[in-house]
């Protein structure tokens, strides 16, 4: 399951009216642990989950996990041969032509400091058997409302 960009639209809420007390502290959070461990457990018992292949990131997961990922120190689930890393992803109308990219953590207090609301999504993958899973999102930002930036001069060409 990979992330696209298509899966999340929509998906950040109506800006609130208030402006946030700790732009930086995530709300709305949603786990997908339970989900997690349900399709693990079919995967442990050599059932197909549901048909779809759970270790499928695509290229583009995979150089996300690369180049923006962030190495944690569990294993694998799957095939436990390789330490999972985490992407995570932005998504919000304020973000412009970021809305989708995969980013280094890093950046997200910064972004929740000048932006209203956006949503960050986290995929764990796995780089060796392609395991990957949305483990969390939540919301950050201060609550007001910007306009999108305009993209940046070398990407109107
Ligand atoms: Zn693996």
């Amino acid at each position: 399951m990979a992330m696209k960009k298509s899966a999340a639209k929509g998906s950040t809420a109506k800006v609130t009216a208030a402006p946030i007390a700790d732009p930086t502290l995530p709300r709305s959070v949603v786990n997908y642990i339970l989900q997690r461990r349900r399709v693990l457990t079919a995967v442990h018992s050599g059932r197909p989950f549901e048909g779809a292949d759970v270790c499928d990131a695509d290229h583009y997961l995979l150089k996300a996990a690369r180049f923006h990922g962030v190495h944690t120190t569990q294993d694998c689930p799957v095939c436990r041969r390789e330490q999972l890393t985490e992407v995570t992803y932005i998504f919000g109308d304020e973000l412009g032509h970021i809305s989708g990219a995969a980013i280094d953590p890093r950046r997200l207090l910064d972004l929740a400091e000048r932006t209203g609301e956006f949503r960050v999504f986290v995929v764990e993958v796995c780089t060796q058997c392609r395991w990957n899973y949305l483990t969390r999102s939540y919301v950050l930002g201060d609550g007001v409302f910007r306009r999108p930036p305009r993209r940046p001069p070398d990407l109107l060409r």
